[in-house]
Formats: C-alpha cells, structure tokens, sequence
C-alpha cells in the first residue's frame, strides 16, 4: 500500500458515527417515525417534482420552505434557518459561534453529535454531568458554565438518549446563566408537553432546533431548521453552503406542511403506544427511565445489557445499543415502532430476559 496523507490531526484521532445499519425485520434504533407520510402527500410532491426547474439552481434562501415555518410557529421567516436535517443546522451553529479558541458545553449523557459536530469544527468542548436520575443538576451546569465560558450550551430536550423533558424553571434558569447562546434540540419536541419556542425572541440568546426526520416522517429527505433571533439567522446564511437547500427537499418541506393535522395523529398514535410499552416494560426484569419521546431508554437488570443487545439482533429486531456510553452503563435504547413490531421486541426482550 503507498504512502497515505494524513487528515488533520485532531480528526485522526476520532471515530465517525456509530449506529449500525444492518438488515433486520424490525427496525427500532434510530427513533424514525414507523408510519409513512400520507398518500395525498407523495401525491402533490409528485406534482410538485414534475414542475421542478431542473437546470436551475434552487432558491437560495428557501423563502417559501422559511414562509410556511414561521407560520407554524407564528414567528417571520427571518428568524428560521434550514439545513439538511437538523445535524446540518447544528454543523452550521458550530462553524458560526464555536471553533477553535471556543468552547462548547454538553451534559452527558445526551445527543452524541452536539460535541462530536463541535469537536469537527475545531471547538474545545466541555463536558459536564447529569444527576444519577440523569436530569440536568443545577449546580452542575453552574460549575461548567462559569469555568469554561462557552460560546455554545446545548440543552436536548426531550434528551436523547434518555427521553426526559426539562421544565420551563430549569430551562429559564440556564438561560440567565449562558454567557453565549443556548441551543436548545427539540428534535423530538412534538412528543412532549411543552416547548421552548415560546422563549424565542430577538431580545434572548436561545434557538431552538426541529427536524422533519421523526414527527414528519421523512428521515429520507433530510431536512431541519432552527427558529431564533433574526441577528443569529443573518451570521448562519454567511457561513451555510450558497443553494445548499435543493429545490427538491424545499418542496417536499413545504407540501409537508400541509398536513399538520396528519402529523399531529401520528404522534398522539406513538405517545399512547409509548404508554402500552412503557407498561410492559415495568413488568419485566429492567430499569425504565420515563420517556417524553418517541423511544424509552431502558436497562436490563438481571443481564449485561451488551448480551442482551445481540440476543434481540438474534431474533431480527435492531434497538440502539448505548451500554457502553457515559453514565449509561448496560442502557438499551427502543424507538417506538407499530404495535406489530413493538410485539416482537417485546417476545424477543422477554426471551432474552428469561
Ligand atoms: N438531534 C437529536 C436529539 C437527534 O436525536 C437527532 C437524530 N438522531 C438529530 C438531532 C438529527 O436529526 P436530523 O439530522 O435527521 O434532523
């Protein structure tokens, strides 16, 4: 083999990300929506691709896409930014207001892309712990914040992996304390009780971040956004990719918007399957946290939860392996599929729990 050149050395010395995409009969690790979109919807963005300019680059500012989002959420659209999934967004926040000389705040355990995105960029991050309940600890969040200064403090709520909201106070309270922005991923917001959107003003450093890829079911396409002060919007369109946004994603985005009502069943469908699993869960021999989510973290008491993982592969059903991460020692991660495919996690956790 000749000789290679080395990337830099501070992307060398990293993994890239973990989550196996092996073929399996019931998929439940990467928290996707188990429902497709409906039918009425892949019927108008078929109409909308026949219309598509396809020799002409998209409209830069996804103007439209940012009109109906900022409708939504009864914001203006100067104070939306999309991205290719909400990773992207998140990618985009790092290179703008962290990178080398700053530094960005995560509580572990939580989403591993929030530092693994900063790291990428060139930011130091700090790392600060949860309660042994893992909820975020006040005091904990004090020490970081006031010793490393970051330009940057991620808050994900609901957490991933852990499924737990913050309440308004503990939110409110981090965001007196930040001396930068707060960011706060609500990729799965519409799961739980409240939002921090309602905190969203030019006058406060907070942005909040959505993806389309869970409650919207459309993972395939790619597509999240934040919702933040109109000064943070204006510095992540200088450092976003010119026309990164294809025309494509933007209508599919837009048509998706349409059908609020169809989303808004899906997920009271999945909030009171979560309830029938959860229940389950409490009978067999593990640990569950509560979830405010669309996946219940979870962790065998009786075996390590590593074996346990590889039994459930065993019998084709694919949950989110965390029992080798921080704070999460033997921990199982499970999205909520269909009743179908939740039954057959269940038999095949049992099986393995017998
Ligand atoms: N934030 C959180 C907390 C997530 O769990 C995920 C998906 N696993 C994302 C962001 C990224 O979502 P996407 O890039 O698909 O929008």
């Amino acid at each position: 083999m000749g000789a290679h050149f080395l990337p830099r050395d501070d992307v060398a010395i990293r993994a890239g990300y973990h989550s196996p995409q092996v073929s399996v009969e019931v998929r439940l690790n990467t928290n996707e929506s188990p429902f497709p979109p409906p039918p009425e919807f892949l019927d108008a963005l078929a109409a909308e691709v026949a219309r598509v300019e396809w020799h002409r680059y998209p409209d830069r500012a996804a103007w439209d896409l940012r009109v109906k989002i900022a409708a939504l959420h009864g914001v203006v659209p100067e104070q939306v930014f999309v991205g290719n999934g909400s990773n992207e967004v998140l990618q985009v926040l790092s290179l703008t207001y962290a990178g080398p000389g700053r530094t960005v705040a995560v509580f572990e355990p939580t989403y591993a892309m929030h530092s693994q995105i900063a790291r990428i960029a060139g930011s130091d991050v700090a790392i600060g712990a949860r309660s042994p309940d893992l909820s975020l600890d006040q005091g904990e969040v004090r020490r970081v914040l006031a010793e490393h200064t970051p330009a940057i403090t991620y808050v994900c709520s609901p957490n991933n992996p852990t499924g737990m909201v913050e309440t308004p106070e503990t939110l409110g309270e981090v965001l007196d304390l930040v001396p930068g922005l707060l960011v706060v991923d609500e990729a799965y917001a519409q799961f739980a009780p409240w939002s921090a959107l309602t905190l969203v003003s030019d006058d406060t450093p907070l942005v909040v971040t959505r993806t389309f890829s869970k409650t919207w079911s459309m993972a395939a396409a790619r597509l999240g956004y934040l919702v933040g002060p109109t000064w943070v919007v204006a510095e992540l369109e200088k450092v976003v990719l010119p026309y990164h946004l294809d025309t494509f994603k933007q209508a599919a985005g837009r048509i998706a918007l349409d059908f609020v009502p169809e989303m808004e069943r899906r997920v009271a469908e999945l909030v009171e399957e979560r309830g029938r699993l959860v229940a389950e869960l409490v009978d067999l021999p593990v640990e569950v946290w509560p979830s405010s989510a669309n996946f219940v973290l979870f962790r065998p008491v009786t075996r390590d939860g590593d074996s346990v993982w590889h039994d459930l592969l065993h019998h084709s059903v694919l949950v989110r392996n965390c029992s080798s991460w921080l704070g999460l020692d033997g921990c199982l991660r499970v999205t909520i599929g269909t009743t179908d495919e939740d039954d057959r996690f269940l038999a095949a956790l049992r099986k393995a729990l017998a």
